[in-house]
């Protein structure tokens, strides 16, 4: 039986992953220091009784102790809402740079496969439209959003370092906007605001004039990519994102219709180094993975929405 150490694994993006995982029958063991996770999202998998699954509560940026042996780490530890890593700067630098070198030196000794969580963010306010892998990006180290992209872009560097001088198998997956159901209501991303502000009545934030684009994905297909990544033979980083692009104010006013509010938009100034655009070029990942998103966004948004109305004690819309 495979057997898979998942950082960051009580977060959104890893406690889908511990799911998959699990479904496809590995041992898993979740590692996590809930900075900016909650084990509410991974509380089912308790539940089922599994001894396959593990939760270990260890910062990452010490060193990591996993006995026995070890096939697969993916390494997702880190803040990853704007505001999580405005207000966490240190550890968000942290976890990107010691946190990647602890997970590599893992899987070095372990002679595991290790899967690293980027993000477009790497391509930072992008002078190329839609951003393929070979763009280096326009990123401003000094700024409030450098925390978060230089140290995701050291550990891409880490990461190639440990592949090509250690000879460590490694993949690298530049994740763009996704969304979905254990979102936290209160990140501060674009889409649990607006959600929330539309089931409150409240008017939705949208910054600056709005034209800013995002291509947003459903973390169903996210997953699938990721999985597919991993166990290809792909080195190089790939992209795994959704295509469709939207600018903010039409994301906004689908999110009104959506939840059938009679919120309105107000507008507040945009943040500092906010991104003017963002759509994922993935032709690397159709021709490599074969993978390509299959949920379309009014799909996704349903989904989420179901999600939303839950955590806010809210009664289920009728289909
Ligand atoms: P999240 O905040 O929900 O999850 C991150 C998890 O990492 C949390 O559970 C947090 O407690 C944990 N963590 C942070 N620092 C840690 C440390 N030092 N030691 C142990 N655990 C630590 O965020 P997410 O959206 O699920 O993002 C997961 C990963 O995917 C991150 O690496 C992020 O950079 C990357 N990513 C996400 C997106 C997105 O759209 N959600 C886009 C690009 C990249
Ligand atoms: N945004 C907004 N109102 C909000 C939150 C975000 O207009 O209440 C904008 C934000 O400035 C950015 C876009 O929505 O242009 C996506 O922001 P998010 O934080 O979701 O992701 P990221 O900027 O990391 O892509």
């Amino acid at each position: 039986m495979p057997r898979t150490l998942i950082t960051g694994g009580a977060g959104f993006l890893g406690s889908h992953l511990c799911d998959r995982f699990i479904d496809e029958g590995h041992e898993v063991i979740c590692m996590d220091n809930l900075i900016t996770g909650d084990t509410q999202n991974i509380e089912h998998l308790f539940e089922l009784g599994n001894d396959r699954f593990r939760f270990v509560k260890h910062d990452v940026t010490d060193f990591i102790h996993v006995g026995g042996e070890l096939d697969y780490v993916l390494h997702f530890a880190s803040p990853a809402s704007p505001i999580d890593y405005l207000e966490l700067p240190i550890q968000t630098l942290k976890v990107g740079a010691l946190g990647t070198h602890k997970a590599l030196g893992l899987a070095k000794a372990k002679d595991a496969r290790l899967l690293l969580a980027s993000t477009s963010e790497v391509y930072g306010d992008p002078e190329i439209h839609p951003q393929k892998e070979d763009y280096w990006g326009n990123v401003n180290p000094i700024g409030p959003r450098g925390v978060y992209d230089e140290a995701k872009r050291f550990a891409e560097a880490m990461t190639m370092a440990y592949h090509r001088y250690h000879g460590v198998e490694t993949r690298i997956v530049r994740i763009f906007n996704t969304y979905g159901p254990r979102m936290r209501i209160d990140d501060g991303r674009a889409l649990p605001t607006f959600m929330s502000q539309a089931l409150n009545g409240e008017p939705l934030t949208v910054y600056g004039d709005g034209s800013q684009t995002r291509s947003f994905c459903f973390v169903d297909d996210l997953v699938d990519g990721i999985f597919r990544l991993l166990m290809s033979d792909e080195s190089d980083p790939v992209n795994i994102g959704n295509p469709d692009e939207i600018t903010i104010k039409e994301f906004a006013e689908e999110i009104i219709e959506l939840t059938g509010s009679d919120s309105s938009l107000t507008f507040e100034p945009l943040p500092k180094d906010d991104p003017q655009v963002r759509q994922p070029d993935i032709t690397r990942a159709r021709e490599v993975l074969g993978w390509t998103p299959a949920v379309d966004r009014k799909d996704g948004l349903k989904r989420t929405l179901d999600y939303f109305r839950k955590e806010m004690g809210l009664a289920p819309v009728e289909a």
